[in-house]
């Protein structure tokens, strides 16, 4: 992609109010369930997790699983898990499998957490978790399936901020009901664009057309090509050839990219496209340097 072409603005000062909002709430759990977009799974990770999570258990969700090819996915589960030293999860936060094994693991990684603090003399309690993650990976679909079982609201715990609520999912298991949010700053413009991709960030931080150009450039380079031309109807994938094909006209005879540019968008982030992972799975000899 020729990164010149786009550009995504970022707000400093938003980036470090979300961090700050994300450590007060990190202080309050045991166990961090992070949600991540199946379609750009290192994408849509911070690269100032670690810091942030400290020595945390952490749990991967890889959501909207839908949307993606399911071949490739099994690729980077296995990525992933070798990488990450998390267990990873696999979901569809809009289908209708539930998420129980979500809170097993839950419960499981932060047992070792339970055990120690029953070392120094106090009782057994239910573990405390929270979802973190990217704007619009679907932090509160996961969220409100997690608790649609439970209607327990516990209320806020001692010592704890206020407007905190913990519903509890299990015995083992209490989970915060609102989530955190990772500021979706990234360094690398790449990133950005592919977090633009799937509406992780505002649109008020890009054009819809430099994106969407990305998006077609980026699907012509690999093996969704075709698929995708044959959609459009098209040679070639560019807005110029999609808004020729739909005639779609503005002012005369001008093409409208503008407007073809918001329907590729649209058309991406519904799944009419296709399937498609867009991030590119590391070679092993890569994997040193990009585990989280
Ligand atoms: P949040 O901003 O991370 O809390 O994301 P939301 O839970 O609000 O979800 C953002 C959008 O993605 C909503 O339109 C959800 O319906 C949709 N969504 C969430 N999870 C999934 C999923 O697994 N598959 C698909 N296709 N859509 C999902």
């Amino acid at each position: 992609m020729k990164k010149d072409k786009v550009h995504i603005h970022w707000y400093p000062g938003h980036i470090a109010k979300a961090e700050r909002q994300l450590k007060e709430k990190l202080n309050l759990v045991d166990v961090v369930i992070e949600v991540r977009d199946a379609r750009i799974p290192l994408s849509s990770s911070y690269a100032d997790i670690k810091k942030l999570l400290g020595d945390k258990p952490k749990l991967l969700l890889l959501n909207k699983a839908d949307l993606v090819d399911k071949e490739e996915l099994k690729k980077w589960v296995s990525y992933l898990k070798e990488t990450t030293k998390s267990p990873i999860i696999v979901t569809d936060a809009k289908g209708s499998k539930d998420l129980s094994l979500v809170v097993k693991h839950a419960v499981e990684l932060a047992e070792p957490k339970i055990q120690a603090l029953m070392a120094k003399g106090l009782l057994r309690r239910a573990a405390r978790a929270m979802v973190v993650g990217m704007p619009n990976v679907g932090k509160s679909s996961v969220i409100n399936k997690l608790t649609k079982s439970s209607k327990t609201k516990i209320g806020a715990k001692a010592g704890v901020t206020r407007q905190q609520q913990w519903v509890r999912i299990n015995p083992k298991l209490d989970l915060l009901d609102t989530p955190g949010i990772i500021p979706t700053k990234q360094d690398d413009q790449l990133q950005a664009v592919k977090l633009a991709f799937v509406s992780s960030v505002s649109e008020n931080a890009y054009s819809p057309e430099p994106v969407a150009g990305a998006l077609l450039e980026m699907l012509s380079e690999g093996k969704y090509n075709q698929a995708v031309c044959e959609y459009y109807k098209v040679n070639e994938l560019s807005l110029e050839n999609i808004a020729t094909a739909r005639n779609w006209l503005i002012r005369g005879d001008n093409l409208d990219t503008e407007r073809t540019a918001i329907y590729v968008l649209k058309d991406f982030r519904d799944g009419r496209l296709g399937k498609f992972i867009l991030d590119e799975l590391p070679s092993a000899e890569d994997n040193d340097c990009c585990s989280d």
